[in-house]
């Protein structure tokens, strides 16, 4: 391959392994690793005493010998302020310079193979990465050396590997990805040669490794029988053991993809001070009745994907894709086949389709990897020329230039055909200034290899342009990639605003003003408004999680920022899902930076067990209610809650035993369960819900009814009908929803009644002492009856709100769940 051609490299950076291709715009080519054999770089990192880094399959093998310096599935961590520790050479590591040792091997891989150090790249990240997984994504191909990269999410890649070599339009598929860690399904669509995502799910604590654990779950029991040894995940002295028989258990894993059994023999497991065996022979039966439970996980999730797409039963996609390691377990292929009734894309390869498809995107993108310094370098009269590299049209226009004056003299025609003989154009004229366009004609679904040549006005030609050839691709292209999870603004009072709802289309940017509950002084050195940004599907802040804040500092302001001054915050997503926020004063016009940074909280393992505790207290006190209520979905709901926290307290131990990964999925379960339990609570106050929502709307009704504008008065009707429906479908969430919306619209109603703000102040008076800042709200009443003397209305609302915002109802500890949030 030479470098006058254009190379996009796609990779895949797995949790387990990574592989990446080039696309020359005729064909793709897998890269060899040169650290092994295979087309793939298991993502392992080792670093010896003396500072050495060794990645991949060389690294893969001195597990076992050297278990402390060998780290490998730090994707998983990729975000997290989780760091690595090498004790050998005394070196710490964030995930995303592990990540970045992998792409600068598979870098040198690209060279070796194609003579090109890559430039660019577009890299794969799992489709329900969060933000700030994606950026350490991106840092990570920085701290390799890459100019610049493009994120895309590797159910997409497989989908454009996929449908790029299907031979007609499959109409919606679903790539079905179980890889080493994760398990993401995705639903797809192609047609008219558009590949657009129509819906993904997953779970992020799902793969290959979980199969793995079932068969050491297996062995133990084994050895328990065999030699009266009961191994234990949480003791430190038996990590050793559990180590070699994992690597056991793969090997005995991957051999029963192909075999129907499976001999399994380690002469010493590696305890101390006692020598114990492990022999045993794995039928593929036996293998199949262990991880039945994990693939029923996967298709319970496959179906909760269809169905909220409203597709019900097998056969209601076209097409899977099969992508990941473990979707060669035939038992997994049969099961899949049966559940969704759709056949398998043929002739594609499970392990580099990811890779393949973001090499496909790179050349849709026109990610040259060549980057900014390639130059077209040739013989001939230098010509600038402008087409897209991937064109879902047929006949898409090239547009060019002659660059020097005097190849304009020269060349006073241009002609494009294609190499492969079957079509040309005509002799187009040249501009004066030297432009030309030509309509091209492809052929369909491949790549197509054009020459272009120039000819002179007395008709002589061919003459030689620089460069004679380019390759445009017709195939499918992207849409735009939908968000994986909502993206809001966490408020004071816990609750969130949303900014971008999940499923909408990148790139996107949005802008909504939000007010401060307390005064902002320069004079305050420690002062700080916080904006916290926070990303999930959850109506309480604290069920999301936090990927960014805007902080604005005290003394970064010129003058007083009062409570409830207007604050305009602008969210911005770009196509990869990286996120960029600032926050505006519209008073004083001042702006205020990105995002601070992308945080996500570090798990402390010790500070899981007494959550833990805390939740199964609100279970069982939630749970008692329930039986008396014979609130039956509540009940459901708490058992589920409850099953999530036995997981979570397993995963708590092995935390507790050192392993990183299972202090994350503890979190995650954590916060799982607390929403579960939300949800069964909600239940159960359902009585007492709906008794407050009908006094609610009576007495809010009658001050709508009075003083309400008119658009107000149909906003109550709308919501009152839709809170009756919510109420019929006993919908808590959404009743509470509605309530508020009501209470909103009759409190700005009443607000307009003579008198109201006066009495209001009143009101807040009689409360003071119950103000989360007493001071501030002496100080606020006194404003508001001087605003009353003079009778400046304006100053007198002002004053109300800012009690309001003082109220006892937002206080620190619900400003702690929702992030510390400083806005509403
Ligand atoms: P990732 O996307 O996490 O990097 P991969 O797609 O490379 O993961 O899959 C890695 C997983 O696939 C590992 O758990 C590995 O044991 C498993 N695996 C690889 N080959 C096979 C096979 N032939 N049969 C079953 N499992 C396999
Ligand atoms: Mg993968």
């Amino acid at each position: 391959m030479s470098s006058k051609r254009s190379i996009f490299v796609g990779i895949d950076l797995g949790t387990t392994n990574s592989a990446a291709a080039v696309f020359d715009g005729e064909r793709v080519q897998l890269i060899r690793s040169a650290q092994g054999s295979g087309l793939l770089t298991p993502s392992v990192v080792r670093i010896d005493a003396r500072g050495k880094v060794t990645v991949g399959e060389r690294a893969r093998r001195l597990v076992d010998q050297d278990p402390d310096n060998v780290k490998s599935e730090f994707k998983r961590m990729m975000g997290s302020q989780q760091t690595i520790a090498f004790p050998a050479a005394g070196l710490v590591r964030k995930p995303e310079e592990l990540a970045a040792e992998v792409l600068r091997s598979i870098r040198e891989d690209v060279k070796a193979q194609t003579g090109i150090l890559p430039e660019t790249a577009v890299i794969g990240v799992p489709a329900l990465f969060e933000l700030p997984q994606t950026a350490a994504t991106s840092e990570a191909a920085r701290l390799a050396g890459f100019e610049r990269v493009e994120i895309i999410q590797e159910p997409v890649a497989s989908g454009l590997g996929a449908g790029f070599r299907a031979a007609e339009d499959v109409g919606s598929f679903l790539v079905y990805d179980l890889g080493g860690g994760t398990f993401d399904v995705s639903l797809l669509e192609a047609r008219e040669g558009l590949l657009r995502v129509v819906g993904h799910d997953g779970d992020n604590f799902l793969g290959g490794r979980d199969f793995d654990a079932a068969l050491v779950d297996h062995f133990i029991e084994l050895i328990r029988a065999q030699s009266g040894v009961t191994l234990q995940r949480d003791n430190p002295a038996h990590a050793h053991a559990f180590r070699r028989l994992r690597v056991a258990a793969e090997d005995a894993k991957i051999e029963l993809s192909r075999s129907t059994e499976a001999d399994v023999f380690i002469a010493d497991i590696g305890l101390q001070g006692q020598s114990v065996a492990l022999s045993a022979s794995v039928e593929r039966a036996t293998f199949e009745s262990l991880v039945a439970p994990l693939i029923e996980r996967t298709i319970t999730i496959c179906e909760r994907l269809l169905q909220s797409h409203g597709l019900v039963g097998a056969g209601s996609v076209g097409n899977v894709v099969l992508v990941g390691g473990p979707t060669s377990i035939p038992a997994l292929r049969a099961r899949v086949a049966q559940a969704l009734g759709a056949p398998f894309g043929e002739g594609l390869d499970a392990m580099t389709l990811v890779a393949e498809g973001a090499a496909y995107y790179a050349a849709s993108s026109g990610l040259d990897a060549r980057g900014s310094g390639a130059k077209e370098a040739g013989a001939g009269a230098p010509v600038w020329l402008q087409f897209p590299a991937m064109s879902s049209d047929l006949n898409p226009f090239v547009v060019g230039k002659l660059v020097e004056a005097s190849s304009r003299e020269r060349i006073s025609h241009v002609v494009i055909s294609r190499t492969d003989g079957g079509w040309a154009s005509a002799r187009e004229v040249v501009d004066p200034d030297g432009t030309f366009a030509i309509m091209t004609n492809l052929v369909a679904r491949r790549p197509n290899t054009l020459r272009i040549e120039g000819y002179a006005p007395n008709g002589d030609g061919p003459l030689l342009l620089a460069p004679s050839e380019f390759v445009i691709v017709h195939g499918v292209t992207l849409g735009d990639p939908p968000l994986a999870r909502s993206v809001g603004v966490a408020l004071a009072n816990n609750g969130v605003r949303v900014f971008f709802d999940r499923g909408s289309p990148l790139p996107m940017r949005r802008t909504f003003a939000v007010r401060t509950v307390e005064t902002l002084s320069p004079a305050d050195p420690e002062g700080s408004l916080r904006i916290p940004v926070v990303q999930g599907e959850f109506p309480y802040a604290h069920l999301c999680r936090l990927v960014g804040a805007i902080e604005i500092k005290a003394s970064s302001l010129k003058s007083p920022l009062p409570v409830d001054s207007l604050i305009e915050v602008t969210i911005e997503l770009d196509r990869g899902g990286r996120l960029a926020a600032s926050g505006c004063i519209p008073s004083t016009g001042d702006v205020f930076g990105h995002v601070a940074q992308l945080i996500t909280g570090k798990v402390v393992p010790s500070e899981l067990a007494p959550r833990i505790e805390e939740l199964r207290t609100r279970l069982r006190d939630t749970r008692t209610k329930a039986f008396k209520h014979k609130a039956q979905k509540a009940i459901t709901v708490l058992s589920s809650a409850e099953a999530m926290l036995d997981d979570c307290a397993i995963a708590t131990q092995r935390a507790q035993g050192g392993d990183q990964d299972a202090g994350e999925r503890a979190q995650r379960l954590l916060i799982d369960a607390d929403a579960l339990i939300a949800e069964g609570e909600g239940e159960i106050a359902w009585p007492d819900l709906d008794e407050r929502a009908r006094s609610g709307l009576t007495r809010w009704a009658g001050w709508i009814a009075e003083y309400g504008t008119a658009i107000e008065r149909q906003a109550l009707e709308e919501t009152t009908r839709a809170m009756e429906k919510a109420s019929l479908a006993r919908n808590a969430r959404e009743v509470r929803h509605h309530l508020a919306t009501i209470a909103h619209l009759g409190n700005a109603a009443a607000m307009r009644s003579e008198g109201a703000w006066e009495s209001e102040l009143d009101y807040q008076i009689s409360q003071i002492t119950k103000s989360r800042d007493p001071k501030a709200a002496a100080k606020l009443v006194a404003e508001g009856q001087r605003a009353i003397q003079v009778r400046d209305k304006a100053a007198l609302e002002a004053a109300v709100r800012g009690l309001w915002e003082l109220a006892p109802g937002t206080s620190d500890k619900t400003r702690g769940l929702g992030h510390w949030s400083g806005v509403t």
